[in-house]
């Protein structure tokens, strides 16, 4: 396990810094590897490489021999195996050879275009990857792309951030804070021999489906740039809306509090329209009546049968100003329930229309329900579109992170001129970075 940047990434492996970022590669930064729609059960894929040179090996390294000209694998669970074919024909699937586990590269080990389908998800879709590890887990085909951070992240970024309606400081600001929490969370599904999976859960990627140059350009501005805290990577939480201000980290999760996860005023003075205002997610409004309430609470038995439900009311917020607690008030008793607890109940009775953030009100005028709230997410680090609203007021990509990760600094893990562990980015101005 890395102790330090400087294990990772040790001297040798950095490169040296070209003059303008139009040169830079984005095939740079160490290899991850991102399991392919690990949510859904499938049980064969076909893999093309029309343009790459690639060789096929079984799991102690040995080759699978592979018919001249083949330009297409096909790849099905036999047991907890998987059989490879070069030919769909009866004759040649029955005879496919069976392997524990297999490995498709690119005989340079570069970086070339595949193309996946997945028949029984209807899925077809494009990589660049430097290849492919196949393999049966709990009786599911396990399909892992490898493929260069540098390059992930680009084709990440415009899922996260749509780089045609935000500013180009905005996805510098976006790529240095998907960087900085992909090598912060490296290996995290190590235990499956993968990274990532390509859902929310780490981070979503569908590999050409979206691909922009406005995101390739934020990466390459910013290559190898991370968050750090006292000469480390920095925690760095992202979220859509704060709807005013983010929160402290351990009023969400539990645990410590971190001095760069705070709450955060999200405008640039008292009594000025937060920086995400702009956001679709900034006001939101969710009008029911108080009986539908009701009988979900019943339902779910915080009432009995006949007790009627008179008012709710807000309890307790936390120093961030969301809800902690809601009261709830009956012809019986009151009682309280976390926000959590309220958003399940309400969730039932709301469906698609559930509450987007735990920053709201709410009143009660005769049956009416009514709650109003403000922002989408968590509300941990950096607001997205309040990082869209700071570049198009003219902030630059790390007056954005200096904004949300008070105290941090940006450092590069590699791709500078001085090395690890962490060389400061320099001050130069990233407009005239970007000429
Ligand atoms: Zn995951
Ligand atoms: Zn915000």
């Amino acid at each position: 396990m890395c102790t330090s940047l400087a294990a990772c990434f040790p001297a040798g492996t950095a490169k040296t810094k070209k003059a303008a970022w139009q040169d830079r590669s984005l095939d740079t930064g160490p290899d991850v590897r991102i399991r392919l729609i690990r949510k859904a059960y499938f049980s064969q894929a076909s893999i093309q490489w029309d343009n790459a040179d690639v060789l096929l090996t079984d799991e102690k390294g040995h080759a699978i021999p592979l018919p001249a000209g083949a330009k297409k694998g096909y790849f099905r669970i036999r047991g907890e195996q998987v059989a490879v074919a070069f030919q769909r024909t009866p004759a040649e699937l029955k005879k496919a050879k069976r392997y524990q586990k297999v490995w498709i590269r690119t005989q340079d080990n570069s970086v070339r275009r595949f193309k996946i389908h997945i028949p029984e998800q209807q899925v077809l879709r494009e990589y660049d990857a430097k290849g492919f590890h196949l393999s049966v887990k709990y009786g599911r085909m396990a399909v892992i792309n490898v493929i260069p951070l540098e390059r992930y992240l680009a084709q990440v970024i415009p899922e996260e951030m749509d780089p045609e309606h935000f500013t180009l400081e905005a996805l510098k600001a976006q790529a240095v804070v998907a960087r900085t929490w992909a090598l912060k969370n490296m290996k995290r599904h190590d235990r499956y021999e993968y990274d990532f999976c390509d859902g929310p859960h780490c981070q979503v990627y569908k590999g050409r489906k979206k691909v922009s140059s406005r995101a390739e350009r934020a990466v390459k501005m910013t290559l190898g740039e991370v968050v750090t805290y006292q000469q480390r990577l920095a925690e760095a939480f992202y979220h859509s809306t704060c709807g005013g201000n983010t929160v402290f980290v351990n009023e969400v999760w539990a645990g410590q509090r971190i001095p760069y996860l705070a709450r955060v005023e999200d405008h640039w003075q008292e009594g000025n329209r937060p920086y995400c205002a702009q956001s679709p997610y900034a006001h939101w409004r969710v009008l029911t009546s108080l009986r539908r309430v009701e009988r979900v609470l019943q339902h779910l038995k915080y009432l009995a049968k006949k007790e009627r439900l008179l008012n709710v009311q807000v309890f307790f917020l936390n120093r961030s100003g969301r809800v902690k607690r809601v009261c709830l008030t009956t012809d019986k008793k009151s009682f309280t329930m976390t926000s959590v607890e309220f958003r399940n109940v309400l969730n039932q009775e709301l469906g698609k229309r559930k509450l987007l953030s735990n920053f709201y009100d709410i009143s009660v005028d005769g049956s009416q329900f009514l709650i109003t709230g403000n922002g989408l997410g968590h509300g941990v680090g950096m607001c997205q579109w309040g990082a869209r609203g700071m570049a198009q007021h003219g902030f630059s990509y790390r007056q954005i992170l200096q904004h949300y990760f008070r105290g941090t600094e940006l450092g590069y893990a590699y791709g500078s001129e001085a090395p690890a562990p962490f060389s400061r980015s320099t001050t130069q101005n990233s407009q005239a970075d970007a000429k």
